[in-house]
């Protein structure tokens, strides 16, 4: 059952206990669109701390907002009160927030039609501002005038070339139009909310029309991904977020602090540049993937077909899984064999066993340790000599 089909009990038990209850955004647009959507929200006229007291167990994700997690048969459940938007400073969201009384005033704050969508746990949808039309004809529009709803809040000029992405959907006109003229507004949105939209746009299905888009308006210029978006903007091939980042620090238009991204995924990014060098010289050889590891060899693979060389997955995974050591310690000898053999410098001991390494991997050495030991002789002497 999906989350959705969980999600029922939850409207159910809201409304028996006399409020209103609706799913409402992503969820829904998914569920018209036949998407499995994991991510559900719900929108009630019941205030946090009755959400609180009626349901087992909660988690207060963002009382100030009006939101409380519900969860439900192995699935999390945002329901958040009716709202309504107060005023917006800098094009920014508003940083506090009203109660509203109709569902109606909490719809209207909403970004998209196809994301202000409704619907009951029988399955009716309520549909005030058009939002099914725009869904069938795969069309992105705002409520309400597009210039005005981008000034209020720029993140959506992003979230639109997203959606894209994420529907293979198209913008309307005024849409397209609003975001060449207030592209620049991005500016004052907080880098960790355009990370979200940036990393699942370029995570997306359906990139090149977006970023065909991104490029029509200049958003790109804004998000100053210029070059990035430019020689992604035709590439069909598929790719991911780290791929797009990857490039894009190739191309000098970002370091960690561009989009405030995590310690993990930048240390990624450096990872696959340094691997990336390493491919330039030697091409894909197994010592290369025992040291990176098969999935940054597959991210170097990508930076490879951003450059217009063909895909080497195959090589690449067939080297993976014939590598004839699995780590370092699979090495027949260690460092203090070595070391008993010839008292030489650290340095020179962790050199020996990576060339010990490389030569079992290239099946030029067997991983034995007569032979190890013959090999790491004549290495060390050609060290002493040098
Ligand atoms: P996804 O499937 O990627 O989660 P979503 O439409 O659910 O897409 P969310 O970011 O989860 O997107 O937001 C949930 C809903 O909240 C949206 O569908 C929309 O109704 C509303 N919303 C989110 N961000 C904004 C915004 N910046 N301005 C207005 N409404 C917004
Ligand atoms: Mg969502």
């Amino acid at each position: 059952m999906s989350a959705i089909e969980h999600g029922k009990t939850i409207v159910k038990q809201l409304k028996d206990a006399g409020y209103e209850a609706f799913f409402v955004g992503g969820a829904v647009r998914d569920y018209v669109l036949g998407i499995v959507s994991d991510d559900v929200d719900i929108t009630t006229s019941a205030r946090p701390q009755t959400v609180e007291a009626l349901f087992e167990r909660t988690v207060l994700t963002g009382k100030a907002f009006g939101t409380v997690t519900v969860l439900h048969a192995n699935h999390a459940f945002e329901v958040t009160t009716y709202r309504r938007e107060t005023h917006y400073d800098n094009h920014r969201h508003p940083s506090y927030i009203a109660f509203a009384d109709t569902v109606k005033e909490d719809v209207s704050r909403r970004d998209f039609t196809m994301n202000q969508l409704l619907m009951d746990e029988n399955g009716d949808i309520t549909d005030i501002y058009g939002g099914l039309k725009d869904i069938e004809s795969g069309i992105i529009e705002t409520i309400g005038n597009a210039h005005e709803r981008f000034r209020e809040d720029a993140l959506r000029m992003l979230r639109a070339l997203r959606f894209m992405a994420a529907l293979d959907f198209t913008l309307s006109d005024e849409v397209e139009q609003a975001i060449k003229a207030n592209h620049t507004t991005l500016k004052h949105i907080s880098l960790e909310r355009i990370q979200v939209e940036l990393i699942k746009l370029f995570d997306a299905q359906y990139k090149p029309p977006a970023l065909k888009a991104m490029r029509r308006t200049g958003l790109h210029k804004t998000l100053g991904l210029e070059q990035t978006v430019n020689h992604l903007a035709n590439l069909t091939l598929p790719y991911t977020a780290l791929d797009a980042f990857a490039l894009a620090y190739g191309y000098g238009e970002l370091v960690q602090s561009t989009f405030k991204l995590s310690n993990k995924f930048f240390k990624q990014i450096e990872t696959i540049h340094a691997a990336h060098a390493r491919v330039k010289h030697e091409g894909f050889t197994p010592k290369g993937v025992f040291d990176y590891g098969l999935k940054t060899m597959l991210h170097v693979n990508v930076l490879r077909q951003f450059e217009g060389h063909t895909s080497k997955k195959d090589t690449i995974e067939r080297i993976h899984n014939t590598l004839k050591l699995r780590d370092k310690k699979a090495l027949a000898i260690n460092g203090k064999t070595i070391k008993a053999m010839s008292p030489a410098k650290k340095e020179h001991i962790a050199l020996t066993l990576d060339t010990l390494i490389e030569q079992v991997l290239n099946g030029e050495v067997d991983n034995e340790p007569t032979a190890l030991k013959a090999s790491a002789q004549i290495i060390l002497s050609k060290m002493k000599s040098e």
